[in-house]
């Protein structure tokens, strides 16, 4: 049986602590969902397509973009798809849709999301993506049939690396600090959810599976299944 070998090692989280979680906050893009996609879009499809909208060569573009984007980045804009629309000078919807291939689940993604229904637990759908993209994910992967409800920044007002969306995601969902679990592939933004009192934190080791593995501060893994006990 291949899960036997995940359950003679160690999971991220032992069976104690899944048993002291009630709530599961569960970020996108990374997390999820493969990077592959939009780290493929803003590296190559947007440059391409801003070049080409430009006349302009694409080291041009590429540098055009890097720049809003270090200007912007971990605020609201730089995860907004009118924002960019509106810097670019056209709508990069149909750049992002081009791309839709490779639109996917990480690995294990899709059997721990149906674990998790099956457990009972508070599912949450915690995304910076815009609302745009989380549709445009969702006719891909059919991602949000899984979660019990999606709460992301664009309506919070605020991004994930800011108090305010904690805030705003405690009050609509009533969720306990200490009962909660919050899974992203992005340290600064459990640095956020760590300030905002959320108990247990786990980050991933491979948002991109066609990258290599990155390390993270917090206990992180690549595989689901070395998240939960398989035999649960
Ligand atoms: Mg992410």
């Amino acid at each position: 049986m291949s899960g036997t070998s995940h359950q003679s090692t160690m999971s991220v989280l032992s069976s104690q602590e899944w048993d002291a979680i009630s709530w599961v906050l569960l970020d996108m893009d990374g997390t999820l969902l493969d990077l592959c996609f939009d780290d493929t879009f803003w590296r190559v499809g947007l440059p391409n397509q801003y070049a080409e909208a430009k006349n302009i060569e694409r080291v041009q573009a590429e540098a055009h973009i890097n720049r809003i984007g270090k200007e912007w980045y971990g605020q609201l804009e730089w995860y907004c798809i009118d924002f960019w629309s509106e810097q670019l000078g056209f709508d990069i919807r149909p750049a992002k849709s081009t791309l839709a291939h490779l639109i996917g689940f990480r690995a294990g993604a899709l059997a721990f999301l149906k674990w998790l229904r099956h457990s009972g637990r508070h599912v949450i759908l915690a995304t910076n993506a815009h609302p745009d993209s989380i549709a445009l994910k969702d006719t891909r992967t059919d991602l949000c049939r899984w979660v019990d409800v999606v709460l992301d920044a664009h309506a919070a007002g605020a991004p994930k690396e800011s108090p305010d969306y904690w805030q705003w995601l405690q009050e609509k969902t009533g969720f306990l600090p200490e009962r909660t679990l919050f899974i992203d592939d992005n340290d600064h933004i459990l640095d956020a959810a760590k300030a905002a009192g959320i108990r247990h934190l786990v980050g991933v080791h491979t948002p991109n599976s066609q990258a290599p593995a990155k390390p993270s501060r917090y206990p992180a893994f690549d595989h689901f299944q070395e998240l939960y006990p398989v035999s649960i």
